[in-house]
């Protein structure tokens, strides 16, 4: 199928808009779900993509699958009553042809797809040279190099361009989001591929409407793009992730009350107070490093000495001790416990690594 040069200027001049706004609903149900959905989101003007799940990758078996194909020409029903591009997600090479025929805008690879090298490298080739946007969403797993491997398949690929999108890690047993932002991830995969864009997807991320707000403004903060929300025009009803969804009224109070912070500012003298700060966190970082080298030569001297009395390297009461009196101290220089827990348990698995060596060499 092929995509007339205006589609590709009009896409490409769209996904250079920033903060891009992706919003729709996570599943096309019925065409007047859809298109009033589309309706009331592009009556907002605050968003520049319409999304919608119309194949529904489901963790467990008899829910709700997605409306298949038949769903395709609503989308395309729905992009000529907005004007709004589209985008789907696509999980095999029969899904990104049904798509093309519908004249879909970008594709997305979802979390689901991503962990799957097989998966990815299908969807790349059934993508090879046609030219649409692709975005890739972070795996459920917090392992980055499968995020990477997906965009060098679908980049491989030659397709118009590729963008990622950050949707947060699974993980087991209750906690606050549904999947964990885990931030230090996105922020290593932009600083890895600086040219691709990061939209963000609050909604998976947090699995209810009332914390949309707080990370949709972290993303901002954090120089994303943009912003991937779903929105249903009766959220309560919807058929999957109804507690999630926000109607197009309320994406768009949502966008309104984030603070939208520039990356840089061009005054000298606010470059110079800058500057004069960052030596001196540059300077801390080093000290720091200093420290910690010295700290695992001092762990390496315990170490032989562990060795040569024939003393384990864990002793877990002494390491419940640190942990205690460095939580306590924490507290006082206002740093969190969840940090201080990180902070520590790093340092020690670097410690017992060293140690380790020592007492397992010759
Ligand atoms: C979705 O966007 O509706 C979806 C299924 O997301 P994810 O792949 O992030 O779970
Ligand atoms: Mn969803």
């Amino acid at each position: 199928m092929e995509t007339s040069t205006q589609d590709i200027l009009s896409i490409h001049q769209t996904l250079e808009k920033r903060p891009l706004i992706i919003s729709g609903p996570c599943s096309a149900e019925t065409e007047d779900q859809l298109i009033n959905t589309a309706i009331r989101l592009a009556q907002t003007g605050k968003v520049d993509i319409l999304r919608a799940g119309i194949w529904k990758p489901r963790t467990r078996p008899d829910m709700f699958e997605g409306i298949g194909a038949k769903g395709l020409p609503w989308l395309k029903e729905a992009k000529k009553q907005t004007g709004l591009p589209t985008a789907v997600e696509v999980a095999t090479a029969k899904q990104v042809e049904d798509a093309l025929m519908f004249d879909v805008d970008v594709v997305w690879v979802g979390a689901r797809t991503t962990v799957n090298p097989f998966s990815v490298q299908e969807i790349a080739t059934a993508l090879k040279g046609v030219k649409i946007p692709v975005l890739i969403k972070n795996p459920i797993n917090a392992d980055l190099d499968l995020w990477v491997g997906a965009v060098e398949r679908i980049s491989k690929s030659d397709v118009a361009s590729v963008g990622l999108i950050h949707r947060g890690f699974s993980s087991y047993g209750n906690t606050t989001y549904r999947n964990a932002p885990m931030w230090h991830l996105a922020i290593e995969m932009k600083r890895r591929f600086l040219d691709l864009m990061m939209i963000n997807d609050p909604s998976h991320i947090c699995g209810r409407r009332d914390l949309l707000q707080e990370i949709a403004q972290k993303a901002v903060d954090l120089d994303f793009d943009g912003l991937m929300i779903e929105s249903h025009i009766d959220p309560d009803q919807a058929w999957t992730d109804a507690k999630q969804q926000i109607t197009p009224e309320n994406v768009a109070t949502l966008l309104d009350a984030i603070i939208w912070r520039k990356e840089d500012v061009v005054s000298e003298e606010f470059h110079a107070v800058l500057e004069q700060l960052r030596q001196r966190i540059n300077h801390l970082d080093d000290e720091l490093l200093q420290l910690l080298s010295q700290r695992m030569k001092i762990a390496e001297e315990i170490g032989i000495y562990k060795k040569n009395n024939q003393v384990t390297i864990l002793q877990t009461s002494r390491w419940n001790q640190i942990l205690e009196e460095a939580y306590a101290k924490a507290e006082k220089l206002k740093l969190s416990k969840e940090f201080i827990s990180r902070y520590l348990n790093a340092v020690h698995m670097e410690s017992i690594n060293h140690q380790n060596e020592i007492m397992n060499k010759e």
